[in-house]
């Protein structure tokens, strides 16, 4: 590995001009943002929000039929409330005429059981990097810092294998696989861990937990040479999960809050406080008749990302629920807090050989299929998977359960029983509406 200080002063700034990336600019305004008062931030943010409406109003083809001429942040609530199926529809309407970087696909939302096509941009995508490396220097840590991540699928991991494991061993990251979760995996976690390489983990908060459970089962704590910070990302942290992390990695851990398509939207300072991004996104809390709740009040967290130019999605509604906090936080940063996040749940699946795997490996699987508008998967006692789709009138439905089938088999073994269930409109469960990965199975009987 590189020492830490060429990493952060030299492979790192190099890294991002090379990928066309404006990372460490956005670093520096976040960070003096960081320093700054909240009148401050509060005027620049109004100021940023409104050149964000003119453009999309100006440029963007779908915004102009539908809003009249922008004038101040004010002018925000006469954009429509967009909805994944909007996107959908509205499809390049929503991408900048003239626009002056070229625009990256990207496929998300499986998390939300509702996959969905949009485009990103490099200014966007150096705005998201920038604020994660802004929300680790709130824990003394920065780019050089050696990071371990439990990330994405087997398949994903494979695609970019070697490009992958240059520019992560250049950067000081190493990359194990969150969705494969027995024991011979784990072990290796566990002996990279208790080594003293790393400086902190980041990972989805279900397959942290069920490292930590490991780690615990196995008399192992890390306190020495253990990681400084976990981040837990991508799903919600449950106080459970959190206290064994705590315990068998021998560190504090902070919650990241976010999703592909809409931006990261919040992270936990060092006191504990959900921080919202308030100079990369632009954060409604609103009741379902649109009107603003109070301080506490739960309710529909909707979305503008301020650096989606190319792009752009405003008042996207993420389908997660959150309250704007009744305290400030006495770290001192500017930022507004999130006092409680209503996220997304995953429930691990059961291999045909019995080994435990992460539910968000099947999501990689369905998300990619084009048809899909919304699933759920759920697996049964006797280990048998149902899959619900519904999916559009036109799609060739023998053909995707064909590929759904292949999938599956890749993920839970061949001999996984798969029934597939297509449907006009999925019709959301009454209890855990933001699960669409279920096991029935119990914890004990799977691994
Ligand atoms: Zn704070």
């Amino acid at each position: 590995m590189l020492p830490r200080f060429l990493v952060k002063s030299l492979i790192h700034p190099l890294h991002e001009r090379l990928r066309g990336r404006s990372t460490h600019t956005f670093c520096k305004l976040y960070m003096d943002h960081d320093r700054g008062s909240v009148a401050e931030l509060q005027a620049w943010h109004e100021r940023c929000l409104t050149e964000h409406l003119q453009h999309a109003q100006v440029r963007v083809s779908w915004y102009r039929e539908r809003v009249r001429a922008v004038q101040s942040p004010a002018d925000l609530a006469n954009f429509p409330l967009l909805d994944k199926s909007m996107v959908r529809s509205a499809g390049q309407q929503l991408a900048a005429e003239g626009f002056d970087l070229p625009l990256i696909p990207l496929a998300t939302g499986g998390s939300s059981g509702e996959p969905l096509r949009f485009w990103s941009d490099a200014r966007r995508e150096s705005s998201q990097l920038a604020i994660k490396l802004r929300a680790r220097a709130w824990f003394g840590l920065h780019a050089g810092h050696r990071e371990t991540d439990l990330w994405g699928s087997p398949i994903e991991l494979a695609a970019h294998a070697r490009m992958r494991k240059l520019s992560a061993w250049m950067l000081g990251v190493r990359l194990l696989p969150a969705f494969a979760l027995q024991d011979s995996t784990m072990a290796k976690f566990r002996h990279w861990l208790s080594s003293g390489r790393t400086d902190f983990v980041y990972g989805y908060a279900s397959a942290l937990a069920r490292y930590a459970r490991y780690l615990l089962q196995h008399g192992e704590r890390l306190e020495l040479g253990g990681p400084k910070l976990v981040i837990s990302t991508a799903e919600v942290l449950l106080d459970a999960d959190r206290a064994d992390i705590v315990k068998a990695m021998g560190a504090p851990v902070a919650n990241e809050f976010g999703c592909r398509d809409g931006g990261l939207v919040a992270h936990e300072c060092p006191r504990g406080s959900l921080h919202v991004m308030h100079d990369a996104v632009h954060v409604e809390i609103l009741r379902p008749d649109g009107s603003a709740t109070a301080l506490g009040e739960s309710g529909e967290l909707v979305l503008t990302n301020l650096w989606a130019r190319g792009y752009p999605m405003i008042r996207y509604r993420t389908g997660d629920r959150a309250a704007w906090s009744k305290q400030a936080c006495s770290c001192g940063l500017p930022h507004p807090v999130l006092s409680a996040i209503e996220g997304r749940m995953t429930d691990s699946l059961v291999r045909d050989d019995g080994a435990r795997v992460h539910g968000l490996a099947l999501i990689y699987i369905l998300r990619e299929q084009p048809g899909v508008q919304r699933f759920r998967c759920t697996q049964r006692r006797d280990r048998s998977l149902l899959v619900e789709v519904e999916a559009a009138e036109t799609t060739d439905r023998p053909a995707l359960e064909l590929l759904l089938r292949r999938g599956v088999a890749k993920v839970l073994g061949s001999s996984t029983r798969v029934e597939c269930c297509f449907t006009a409109t999925l019709v959301p469960l009454a209890s855990g509406k933001h699960r669409f990965i279920l096991c029935e199975i119990p914890e004990e009987a799977g691994s």
